[in-house]
């Protein structure tokens, strides 16, 4: 798409990340089901449930904010991060080497979605879509939590399993 002011630059995020949460909803069930450690297993199976609550906030952001129209386009980051994601997935044998693989990815998903809804989030503020900032800063929020448990889950049990096994 054509971009020529901030409006459009927003469109344009919140495009991106709309498709980023499609494809990574259906990553994310795959990511359940290649994981062992129960904890982690769980936390998959979580966010994936709150990732299709993101993605229908999205849709209740366009709803409230009438003049804000999605453009069809894919997220080629997500689309990477996910190929990078089943790359290792068949480089690695079911345990705790493949989960601490696994959560190496998908920290690398949050983070870039925590900085896509950090930009949405400033962009939001200035452009004066109230309803829309609000909304985004909740899934902000979703996504620095799945990121903090994740290192939790990491560091509390799975590297060190890894480290022996
Ligand atoms: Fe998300
Ligand atoms: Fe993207
Ligand atoms: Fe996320």
């Amino acid at each position: 798409m054509q971009i020529t002011t901030l409006n459009d630059l927003f469109i344009h995020g919140l495009s991106d990340i709309y498709s980023a949460e499609k494809q990574l909803a259906r990553a994310l069930a795959k990511l359940a089901r290649e994981a062992s450690t129960p904890e982690l297993v769980q936390a998959f199976k979580q966010h994936m449930e709150e990732t299709q609550g993101q993605i229908e906030r999205i849709d209740q952001l366009l709803e409230a904010e009438s003049n804000l129209k999605l453009k069809r386009m894919k997220c080629h980051a997500m689309e990477g991060l996910v190929d990078e994601a089943n790359e290792v997935i068949e480089s690695t044998e079911k345990g705790s080497v493949r989960d601490a693989a696994l959560i190496a990815a998908a920290q690398k998903v949050e983070h870039y979605e925590i900085a896509s809804y950090g930009t949405l989030c400033t962009l939001a503020d200035q452009l004066g879509y109230k309803k829309a900032k609000t909304l985004l800063a909740q899934t902000l929020e979703e996504e620095k939590t799945t990121d903090n448990l994740l290192t939790k889950i990491a560091t509390s049990k799975i590297n060190s399993k890894a480290e022996v096994e």
